[in-house]
């Protein structure tokens, strides 16, 4: 399985599908199933059942969960989407660089 390079809190472009160029921030990393959750990507609309919180019930959009080599980082520094490369800085904790400007986040 590939390594994800995202996690929540990520900002990130999608790369294909309906939402390809969307930029959205990444709610839920899902490393297991190599999957992401990007705010405002992927809506599907989904009927509910009347509840307590919900007393009318009927048709909520949520994001569905996307496959995380379907999305690419953007640097919070240049804010550019980019690959990123691996690093660790001067404490020793795994940091992660945008290759584009060379950032490390
Ligand atoms: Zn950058």
């Amino acid at each position: 399985m590939p390594k994800m390079n995202v996690k929540k809190g990520d900002k990130v472009q999608v790369l294909s599908g309906k939402d390809k160029g969307k930029q959205g921030e990444v709610l839920r990393a899902m490393p297991a199933e190599g999957k992401v959750i990007v705010e405002g990507v992927a809506i599907v609309k989904k009927a509910v059942k009347p509840n307590g919180v919900n007393q009318q019930g009927g048709i909520v959009s949520q994001e569905a969960a996307i496959d995380a080599s379907n999305v690419m980082l953007i640097c919070p520094k240049c804010g550019k989407p980019t690959r990123v490369g691996h690093d660790w800085d001067e404490n020793g904790k795994k940091v992660r660089v945008c290759k584009k400007c060379g950032a490390k986040f």
